[in-house]
């Protein structure tokens, strides 16, 4: 019996996991959920799975989740929360699916304990890569990734990591790829929150439209892979059935196929170096269509060289990245900015940072996460 906590279980990939446990079919055990805003579903979650600790982020709900939740349910809140589930001694597995870096903390704790790690959140690891990933060596634990096209890229190069030459990152292109950025600073938020593909939580739709989610992937799969990020070319793949490719030595590549739906790389997560039965529909490739691969448009994507810049900065330019990307989608989806402004907020941002260029610590990304925010507001509320 494997013994879970789920971290951000009211959210799209947290929904989703519970859903795969529920049909795998036994051999795993929900000790531990946590919701933020959301007390009614995760309230619903508690009452379903019984587990034997809940957090909720928004410490005024505390009182209501306590009166409601089955007796045995310890209830906890806030940042402390999430750091007490991720060190529980009776959690053998972690899975963040906490939007965000309010993860980062509790994902550094999980790994110092060794609790085996599925992780679907990215900016964590994109604003705190070098210091996760030195983490993750010296306590000998390894990330098995949940994004798609990292789950894609796990299962392509495990067991050859040393042959890899090039990783292609595929992605759908977001809702805007066929809508002329001439168009772009007229879109409204219900319009932006429509993904072609994916039904996932509003800020990863909003990335996704910028494409700044495929920017924030390249630095994901840097830290996650160990690969140079000039090794990582973004593919736009409107038809979402290859989840990315793997180049090797000799020119051989291996790519992973599947319907797009997220229960896939979820259940990989939780069932490596084993599978299980199939939960979403097969692909039928005699009905499947062409495939088809083309790069990306960076000028009418400008996120994407955001991204890159970062990448090739490292340090606490990428805490900047992302806090100022998380910043500026709040307020766009707070009708404070347009969507044509997101880009430049970043940039701006990104511009007025001093990047330490050393080794960093938490403290640093830290320091350098809320600078960013602090930035961000003073650029969106003027
Ligand atoms: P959602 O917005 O749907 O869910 C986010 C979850 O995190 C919710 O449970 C939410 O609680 C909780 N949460 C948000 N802020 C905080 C906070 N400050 N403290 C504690 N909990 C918090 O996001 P997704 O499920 O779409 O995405 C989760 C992560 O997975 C993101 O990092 C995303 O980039 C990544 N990911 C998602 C994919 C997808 O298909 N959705 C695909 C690949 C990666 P509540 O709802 O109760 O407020
Ligand atoms: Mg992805």
């Amino acid at each position: 019996m494997k013994r879970i906590a789920i971290l951000g279980s009211t959210g799209s990939i947290g929904v989703n996991a519970l859903d795969v446990i529920s049909k795998i079919g036994g051999g795993f055990s929900v000790v531990a959920l946590s919701g933020d805003s959301n007390s009614e579903l995760l309230i619903r979650q508690a009452r379903a799975w019984k587990p034997k600790i809940v957090s909720i982020g928004n410490e005024l709900l505390a009182g209501k989740v306590n009166r409601a939740v089955p007796k045995g349910t310890k209830v906890v809140c806030g940042g402390i929360g999430l750091r007490e589930i991720a060190t529980r001694s009776d959690v053998d597995m972690v899975l963040f699916a906490v939007s965000g870096t309010a993860c980062l903390i509790p994902l550094l704790d999980a790994v110092k304990n060794r609790k085996e790690i599925a992780l679907a959140n990215k900016e964590a690891l994109v604003s705190a890569g070098p210091v996760v990933t030195a983490l993750a060596r010296k306590n000998d634990v390894r990330i098995i990734p949940i994004d798609s096209e990292h789950s894609a890229i796990f299962q392509c190069i495990y067991g050859r990591p040393e042959y890899v030459s090039k990783i292609y990152l595929t992605g759908s292109g977001g809702p805007l790829l066929n809508v002329s950025a001439k168009r772009f600073d007229k879109l409204p938020v219900g319009f932006i929150l429509k993904h072609p593909r994916w039904k996932m939580g509003r800020k990863i739709t909003v990335d996704s439209a910028t494409m700044m989610n495929k920017g924030l992937e390249i630095i994901e799969a840097k830290y996650l892979f160990g690969i140079d990020e000039k090794k990582i070319e973004v593919l736009i793949h409107p038809e979402a059935v290859v989840h990315s490719m793997v180049e090797f030595s000799d020119a051989s590549v291996i790519a992973q196929l599947a319907v797009p739906d997220m229960r896939l790389p979820i259940e990989y997560a939780l069932t490596f170096p084993g599978r299980s039965k199939a939960i979403v529909r097969k692909v039928d490739f005699s009905k499947a269509g062409a495939l088809t691969f083309r790069k990306p448009d960076v000028k009418k994507f400008p996120c994407l060289r955001l991204a890159r810049e970062a990448a090739a900065s490292g340090g606490t330019a990428l805490a900047v990245l992302c806090a100022a990307d998380e910043g500026a989608v709040k307020h766009f989806l707070e009708r404070r900015i347009k969507f044509s402004d997101i880009p430049g907020v970043i940039e701006k941002v990104m511009s007025r940072h001093k990047n330490a260029r050393k080794e960093i610590s938490v403290e640093d990304v830290l320091n350098a996460d809320s600078w960013a925010k602090e930035e961000t507001d003073i650029l969106c509320y003027r």
